[in-house]
């Protein structure tokens, strides 16, 4: 994949992040950004300031997908998008269409569910 390649999927994680940020922002009055731990931990220096109200208004699958967007986008950024975090193997393109922000192959997504079970 090159450079360009990156750009629709940049742009589609991008709306999808916007999308969820937009639906909770109708909780929020004012805007107080509150840098949060949680953020940082999974996406180092994240350009993500989310108030705290915000944060525990979005459902924990909601909160999930948006940290994935952030980190998939820096993936991009370093040029890494694509490769499975675990084993480092290229994850398929059928699902990255259909789930851009993934950061594990379907081999190793699996595990890590089966582990957690
Ligand atoms: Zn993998």
């Amino acid at each position: 994949m090159n450079k360009k390649d990156f750009d629709p999927i940049k742009k589609s994680l991008e709306i999808r992040k916007h999308e969820i940020i937009d639906k909770l922002s109708e909780f929020q009055n004012e805007s107080k950004t509150i840098e949060t731990d949680i953020a940082q931990d999974l996406a180092d220096k994240a350009e993500s300031s989310y108030t705290k109200e915000f944060l525990l208004s979005l459902s924990n699958a909601e909160r999930e997908e948006l940290f994935q967007i952030d980190a998939a986008l820096q993936r991009i950024n370093r040029g890494e998008y694509g490769v499975c975090q675990i084993c480092q193997k290229e994850i398929g393109k059928k699902r990255l269409n259909a789930l851009p922000w993934t950061p594990l192959c379907i081999d190793c997504q699996e595990k890590a569910e089966s582990e957690s079970a």
